[in-house]
């Protein structure tokens, strides 16, 4: 789109310092460097909800950062997310903060097990959370997250039939164009699969896209959200988490849609109208963790998953292949959801498990 952009980021080899015109290298919290950022931009936007409040604020003293410090903070913070969906009308898990283990007895009392507890600040990823079935686990799992020091937060288990994301964008007018509903299925707290479009009923559909536009609107939100979203079997809809940023389950829009979420996100934030965010064609993404793609399968099996012209592959250039750490993914457009779901599921499974030759 013509713009230069300039990246915070403390890791040298960070992947949007590879392609980006400046990289700044440099701990999130470090206001020197949020001040030399600042210096350089005309708007700044974030790309990672933990970022340093107290750095983001400095920037925002500066230049316009979309979205702002309001919306971050509450992103940040699992009772304040929730607080906020509560007040803007929406559903969410019942919860309790707890500060400590007298807390935690009475929270479990009010809310019954199974209860999944979690750090109310810092978790990602299915990182700092534990679900708690009986109630011998509870104290280990309070002292397993930091509790006592850290503030903690237990949700009532929800029974979802599925989980489900909206994806938006909110332009400095205030006009919101929300993206295609995607289902989410995750693996081990991390997100395996997005499938679009979402296989619930229309009007459930709309109702997600509500939820999405509450969201906007209450925190006034300039740039790209993303809610994630569990759908019960009564299909009511309960916000668990917002994401002020470009979102992993909003990556198939890239190829799935006329603009992408990226797109969105810099035209939201640079004040230009926001584009057409239609389905093109349905899609599917599966994401490549570090433990799939450090197989070593190499290029015969790349050769393979590609042999189906509909599958697209990103993968982002971080240097270290972690257990669990999104290395990249896979992209399928089909003839329905389900034809798309079935070609990138069937491309991953060649990349994990290597070409067919190979036995
Ligand atoms: P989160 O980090 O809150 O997005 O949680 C990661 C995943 O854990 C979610 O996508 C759900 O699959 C599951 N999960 C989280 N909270 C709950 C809950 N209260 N009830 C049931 N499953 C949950």
């Amino acid at each position: 789109m013509g713009y230069d952009t300039v990246v915070l980021d403390p890791d040298e080899r960070a992947p949007a310092g590879q392609i980006a015109n400046g990289h700044i290298v440099a701990p999130l919290t470090d206001l020197e460097a949020a001040r030399e950022l600042a210096s350089r931009s005309d708007v700044v936007t974030l790309e990672w909800e933990n970022a340093d409040l107290a750095a983001v604020r400095a920037l925002a003293e500066r230049v316009p950062v979309r979205p702002g410090p309001h919306v971050l903070e509450i992103a940040q913070n699992r009772i304040l997310e929730k607080e906020a969906a509560q007040r803007f009308g929406l559903e969410t898990a019942s919860f309790r903060a707890v500060r400590s283990r007298a807390d935690l007895e009475e929270a479990v009392i009010a809310l019954g097990l199974p209860a999944v507890l979690k750090t109310t600040y810092g978790g990602y990823d299915g990182k700092g959370q534990r679900v708690i079935h009986q109630s011998e686990g509870t104290l280990d799992a309070f002292a397993e997250l930091g509790g006592g020091d850290a503030e903690l937060i237990l949700e009532g288990w929800v029974d979802f039939a599925l989980e489900a994301s909206v994806v938006s964008a909110r332009s400095v007018r205030g006009d919101i164009v929300s993206f295609p509903i995607g289902e989410n299925v995750h693996r081990r707290g991390i997100l395996d699969f997005t499938i679009v479009p979402a296989r619930i009923p229309d009007d459930v559909i709309r109702r997600c896209v509500e939820v999405g536009a509450a969201v906007m609107t209450g925190l006034d939100v300039v740039g790209v959200l993303a809610v994630e979203l569990f759908v019960t079997r009564d299909h009511h809809i309960l916000v668990n988490e917002i994401a002020p940023r470009p979102h992993n389950s909003g990556h198939y829009t890239w190829e799935a849609c006329a603009v992408s979420q990226f797109e969105q996100q810099l035209r939201a934030i640079c004040g230009l109208p926001l584009g057409d965010a239609r389905l093109i064609r349905p899609a599917a993404m599966a994401n490549l963790l570090g433990d799939d793609i450090g197989t070593g399968r190499g290029v015969p099996a790349l050769v393979e998953a590609l042999g189906d012209s509909s599958v697209a592959l990103h993968l982002y250039g971080k240097a270290e292949a972690r257990i669990g750490r999104k290395m990249g993914h896979l992209t399928a457009l089909g003839d329905g959801a389900t034809d798309a779901f079935e070609r990138v599921a069937r491309a991953r499974e060649i990349l994990i498990s290597g070409p067919s030759d190979s036995g």
